[in-house]
């Protein structure tokens, strides 16, 4: 044995038992807790296994075919099988598979339409939009000039009409549609529309229902935008990580966007997750997991308006919604601590047009796509609204914590997760 083996030769535990206790704790925080975080899920065991691969050793920058590496030969068939099952199953011309993350993926979306200068319109950032479509503090309004559309302040829903008059109005040379905390279903029909009659491109941004339109639970962009983006991680429930999808003209535009312009070497262990994740998502299963997401977050929705408290827009069409905390007297910041306590984990949110600072709110986002993966069904979703209400009502009540801490581990118990029990 080389002198310098035993130092790198030991599993993770043995070899550096701090971080191996990060990831085990991890593990059972992820196990323990009814994770409602609408951006989060559980990946399985195999795109897992990908992930954690020897594929992280390997450079590949360049395309399938076209590396500015050698020993690129098995990489490339896993970058292969990425973009031909991403293809097939949004029915896309094109996938580039290499994008880190969503924010870069819009990074490369935007490169690929537009010049630095030019008008985008994008959704209000405290009604629902990403910080990538125009926060003050991210490059993307750093680099383009940002319109803002908003929500009707009655209905809370997207107000086609406005956006269409604020199209012909500022004639913007790319319209953003898809956002991370929108309840409602998405006209990208409409949106279409909008775009080809004040002759600007369409970028849909559906990091957050990527799953729900891979599984038939929410319409799809693909016909009608030029450019979509997604991350894998969210209702895909594959690897942390990104693509874009675009008509085959788009294509050089936004792989020269992704490499060189914004990123050198692709990753390729999350290259292959991805292509595992697609596979996945092709199977029937998959769309009934995506409808069992809808009827949850339904279920929890309305269990939760049942108790007297206000859902933004009345209601969800997907994955998600934003409970309003007002009629409780709980701020967005309370709620989270609060549940948090119980082993309930979910994120303080802005609802339209908030007397609240950011750091606070008076929402909360909940989303089903975590628990729906770990086989929760409506009857759980309706238990779990009930135990949100008794944490929020008695917060800082330490008996009643501790029984719903003690339901929450009941309830947690009798649902395996993926990736983690089996
Ligand atoms: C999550 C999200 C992103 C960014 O994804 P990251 O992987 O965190 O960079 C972009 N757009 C929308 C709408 C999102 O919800």
């Amino acid at each position: 044995m080389s002198s310098a083996a035993p130092a790198t030769a030991g599993s993770l535990h043995e070899q550096d038992p701090d971080v191996a206790y990060v990831i085990q704790r991890e593990e059972a925080r992820q196990r323990d807790s009814v994770m409602l975080i609408a951006s989060e899920n559980y990946a399985s065991r195999a795109v897992l296994e990908a992930q954690g691969s020897v594929l992280t050793n390997k450079y590949a920058e360049g395309y399938p075919g076209r590396r500015y590496y050698g020993g690129c030969e098995f990489v490339d068939i896993a970058e292969n099988l990425a973009m031909e099952r991403a293809c097939r199953l949004f029915g896309a011309e094109h996938a580039n598979v290499q994008p880190h993350a969503g924010a870069q993926a819009n990074m490369a979306a935007y490169a690929a339409l537009l010049e630095p200068g030019d008008t985008v319109m994008g959704l209000q950032l405290d009604q629902g939009g990403h910080l990538t479509h125009g926060s003050p503090v991210n490059f993307s309004s750093k680099l383009y000039d940002f319109v803002s559309y908003s929500l009707d302040p009655e209905t809370e829903l997207l107000d086609y009409d406005a956006i269409e008059r604020l199209a012909k109005e500022r004639r913007p040379k790319v319209i953003v549609a898809g956002y991370t905390a929108y309840s409602r279903t998405i006209d990208f029909e409409r949106f279409g529309r909008i775009a080809q009659e004040t002759g600007a491109a369409l970028m849909v941004d559906i990091a957050h229902i990527a799953g729900l339109v891979a599984g038939g639970a929410h319409p799809s962009p693909v016909p009608y935008a030029d450019v979509v983006t997604t991350t894998t991680h969210k209702t895909l429930r594959g690897p942390r990580g990104a693509m874009i999808l675009s008509k085959e003209e788009r294509r050089r535009a936004v792989d020269r966007a992704v490499f060189p312009y914004g990123q050198g070497g692709p990753l390729m262990h999350a290259v292959a997750a991805k292509a595992v994740c697609f596979g996945e998502a092709m199977r029937p299963e998959f769309a009934t997991y995506a409808r069992a997401v809808v009827e949850n977050a339904r279920a929890l929705a309305g269990a939760l308006e049942a108790e007297g408290l206000r859902i933004v827009s009345g209601g969800t069409d997907n994955h998600l919604f934003i409970v309003d905390l007002r009629p409780m007297g709980c701020t967005g910041q309370e709620a989270e601590a609060a549940l948090e306590r119980v082993n309930i984990t979910a994120n303080k949110n802005a609802i339209p047009n908030d007397p609240q600072p950011p750091r606070v709110t008076s929402g909360l986002r909940l989303g089903t796509p975590a628990i729906t993966t770990r086989g929760f069904g409506v009857e759980e979703a309706q238990r779990v609204a009930g135990l949100i209400v008794r944490a929020l009502n008695h917060r800082g009540d330490e008996a009643v914590e501790a029984q719903v801490r003690q339901e929450v581990a009941d309830l947690v118990s009798r649902h395996p997760v993926p990736g983690i029990d089996r």
